[in-house]
């Protein structure tokens, strides 16, 4: 029957989390259902950075050959230019890259499906039912389809589906910031765009303006991913589109004119998300568990996203077999992959919201910088407490 109506497990978003995931229960033998709302290829809005710890965990999945085959950039250190000039680098002690997530979420997808996982994209989840004998009934939509396309009934559900929290499918979900803290929290905007003919450097460079910061970082083909975060009211005043936001930050901050200024975007490759919240609480765990950045979301400046996204499937993935294996109960892999998680995520992801508000703030980005270039070694300490040490 197709699609099924049953599955060991069925994991809702096919982003990193998700399809790692998707690729560790499938190897194992699991029945696993791996569904997302978009079909891929498919550009996605993400600074595209890859640390040394997330090129690590793709190769534990099996995917170094093809990321390999891809031709990833090689990065090994950091520039960051705040709007008045001042630079400030940072080398790297391990080889990062840049690859594009058009081409890496295609590769884990495959690779999923490879080992043997069913692939059900342009399929939304709309309703996860828990029945009474302790599964759930996983009900999704096509792309525009009025009557669901699949009702699966699963032992374990997955939860993948990245930033944006879904109070519907979750439910009582204490990482849905509440309407109070909604209205004074600020809210930011994505964008993205790959560009061709900016000159590589084999380093990713963040230049900062009022409202938010551009990352620049090679990718695949010679090609350099330009991806901003600004908060919406800066997004607003500079003209509500991609361009005009990139418009904006080089009028505030030449050096990144300058860098820009003989490349062009390639068509097709723009792309905007919002919004973006990084007040959200740790959450692990909402009738099933949560993976990625359904479950914790760490300032993406820090460039660790697709890391924690990696290791929070790598660290739900002994715990699910326990579950499937009949050696663990459902209260028992919530309260161990809670505990996990909580331990390995807390300290990176208070000290990237930190360093994301320092060097939103002029004055301190300033003396941040100004302590870089004095003491070298304390900015790579600071860059290195928001990494994960596993
Ligand atoms: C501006 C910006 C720049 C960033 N730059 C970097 C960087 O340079 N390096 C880095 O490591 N990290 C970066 N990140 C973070 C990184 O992009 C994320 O941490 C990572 O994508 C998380 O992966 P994920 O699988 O949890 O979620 P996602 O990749 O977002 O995947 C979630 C998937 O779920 C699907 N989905 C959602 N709802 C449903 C539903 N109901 N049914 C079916 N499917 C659904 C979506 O279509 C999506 O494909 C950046 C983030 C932002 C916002």
């Amino acid at each position: 029957m197709f699609p099924p109506d049953k599955a060991d497990a069925v994991i809702i978003g096919g982003g990193l989390a998700g399809s790692s995931m998707a690729i560790g229960l499938a190897k194992a033998g699991w029945n696993t259902v791996l569904m997302d709302q978009n079909n891929l290829p498919k550009h996605k809005v993400c600074g595209e950075f890859l640390s040394p710890e997330s090129i690590a965990m793709l190769h534990v999945l099996g995917l170094q050959e093809a990321v390999d085959a891809i031709g990833p950039a090689e990065i090994d250190k950091a520039i960051l230019t705040l709007a008045n000039g001042a630079t400030l680098t940072i080398p790297m002690r391990e080889k990062a890259m840049g690859i594009s997530r058009y081409q890496l979420d295609f590769i884990m997808q495959q690779r999923a499906e490879e080992l043997g996982a069913l692939w059900l994209g342009g399929t939304s989840v709309s309703a996860v039912k828990c029945n009474e004998n302790g599964t759930y009934l996983v009900q999704a939509y096509t792309k525009g389809g009025q009557e669901p396309h699949s009702s699966i009934t699963a032992k374990s559900v997955i939860a993948a589906w990245g930033r944006h929290p879904r109070a519907d499918l979750a439910v009582n979900d204490p990482a849905v910031p509440s309407s109070a803290s909604r209205t004074r929290a600020v809210t930011y905007v994505g964008i993205k765009a790959h560009y061709e003919e900016v000159p590589a450097g084999g380093a990713v460079e963040l230049y900062f303006f009022r409202g938010g910061y551009i990352g620049l970082c090679p990718i695949e083909e010679g090609r350099t991913n330009v991806t901003a975060l600004m908060t919406e009211r800066a997004f607003q005043e500079a003209g509500k589109s991609v361009a005009a936001a990139i418009e904006s930050a080089s009028t505030q901050n030449p050096a990144l004119r300058k860098r820009l200024a003989v490349g062009s975007p390639i068509v097709g490759s723009l792309s905007a998300t919002s919004p973006v919240r990084l007040d959200r609480q740790l959450k692990a765990w909402s009738r099933f568990p949560l993976i990625g950045d359904a479950a914790v979301m760490i300032p993406p400046l820090c460039g660790d996203g697709m890391a924690m996204a990696l290791r929070s499937a790598q660290l739900g993935l002994p715990l699910a077999h326990r579950y499937l294996y009949g050696d663990l109960t459902m209260d028992g892999w919530q309260i161990a992959y809670t505990r996990e998680l909580t331990r390995e995520f807390t300290s990176p992801v208070r000290m990237g919201k930190w360093l994301q508000g320092a060097l939103s703030s002029t004055g301190m980005g300033t003396i941040l910088f100004g302590l870089g270039k004095v003491a070298p070694f304390m900015s790579n300490q600071i860059f290195r407490a928001t990494r994960l040490r596993g």
